[in-house]
């Protein structure tokens, strides 16, 4: 186990991190990136990303990531593999566990751990995410131009991603397990009333075909009658089960926040575990939580636009917010001393 101490952490390499460690690298903050279990973060699950400014061609997520990673490193930011598994954020500094056993030291943290989004267990979705299988319709609705395709969900994000897809889409087929839906009324109306979109009730969806090269093809349906219907298949009860072409599917069946390492601490988040961020004195946006030092950006204080750029914007936010705090921050080797006296026999 080693220990050691920094001016500024940064968890998650993902967008926002990678955004973060520029700017605090560039301010001869030395940032420190863990990279979590997910190095690059959800980018790297994509294939192409045609929305981000600066790329007329569009740009892989595994090479935008990259890039930030390069960027980065080349004004002499740090990366390390490890999770925050634990947090003391009571006092200075703040003291980070992590999945390798380490415990590191820090004078502030920018919390850039984003969002995952839920999958639902289908046969080759491992395969086929970035590859017709996607999570966001912002990000990948456009790809479908034409095409037929399925979203996953009874909740209002799966009526928005459906009323978005049917933009570009053929059609569009919305499979929800039960008879009923959990997205507002007014949600549900839209999208019913929409001429594109249809229901498939106590369905959901088994398998996905095709391939890294064809992408998406098509899909294997399951429906029971009374709802449910995969529980039903395992437990051995007859199911209907239907293959049908599709051009695309979109998983809309909520995101996990990342933020579990936080409970027992004073950073404020939402029921879903959504960080709030506070407003200055002006009533202007910042980074800043509710703990003094820790600050977050990206997806992770964003359950509304959860975008590669909004996630880079928040990124140099934070870092900024981080330079001011330590800027004015007294007595620093003080309170790092008196860590490593607490700590070391
Ligand atoms: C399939 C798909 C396609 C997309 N396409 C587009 C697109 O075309 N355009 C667009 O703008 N957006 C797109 N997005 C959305 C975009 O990827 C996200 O908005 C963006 O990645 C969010 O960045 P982030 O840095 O906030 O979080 P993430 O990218 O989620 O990164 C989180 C990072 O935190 C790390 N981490 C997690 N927990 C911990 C912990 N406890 N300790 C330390 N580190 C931790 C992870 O390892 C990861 O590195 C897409 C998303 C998906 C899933």
């Amino acid at each position: 186990m080693t220990e050691d101490s920094h001016d500024l952490v940064i968890a998650g390499s993902g967008v926002a991190g990678l955004s973060a460690a520029v700017y605090a690298a560039r301010a001869d903050l030395d940032p420190l990136v863990l990279e979590g279990d997910e190095p690059g973060g959800q980018l790297t699950l994509t294939t192409d990303v045609e929305n981000y400014l600066g790329f007329p061609d569009g740009v892989g997520g595994m090479d935008l990531v990259q890039r930030g990673k390069e960027q980065a490193e080349q004004f002499g930011a740090q990366f390390r593999y490890g999770r925050i598994e634990d947090a003391d954020l009571d006092g200075q500094p703040l003291e980070l566990s992590l999945s390798t056993g380490d415990t590191i030291f820090t004078r502030s943290l920018i919390v850039a751990t984003g969002a995952s989004a839920r999958w639902v267990g289908a046969e080759n979705e491992d395969e086929l995410m970035g590859y017709g299988l996607s999570t966001c319709a912002t990000c990948d609705g456009a790809f479908h131009r034409g095409d037929d395709v399925l979203v996953v969900g009874g909740g209002d994000s799966a009526m928005e991603e459906a009323l978005f897809l049917a933009k570009f889409a053929d059609s569009v087929t919305v499979v929800h397990r039960r008879e009923e839906l959990r997205a507002s009324e007014i949600m549900v109306d839209r999208a019913r009333e929409h001429d594109d979109i249809h229901f498939r009730w106590n369905t959901e969806l088994e398998a996905i075909h095709g391939s890294q090269t064809e992408g998406v093809t098509g899909v294997t349906l399951v429906a029971h009658p009374e709802g449910y219907p995969r529980e039903k298949a395992e437990s051995g009860t007859n199911v209907e089960r239907e293959t049908v072409e599709m051009g695309g599917v979109f998983y809309a069946v909520g995101h996990t926040p990342n933020t579990q390492f936080l409970d027992g601490t004073g950073v404020e988040r939402d029921d879903s575990g959504y960080i709030f961020t506070r407003t200055d004195n002006t009533g202007r946006p910042s980074a800043h939580t509710a703990v003094d030092g820790v600050f977050a950006a990206g997806d992770i204080a964003d359950p509304r636009y959860r975008q590669a750029i909004t996630s880079a914007g928040t990124g140099s936010m934070a870092a900024l917010d981080a330079e001011e705090f330590l800027e004015a921050l007294p007595d620093a080797d003080e309170s790092m001393a008196t860590a490593s006296a607490e700590t070391v026999p």
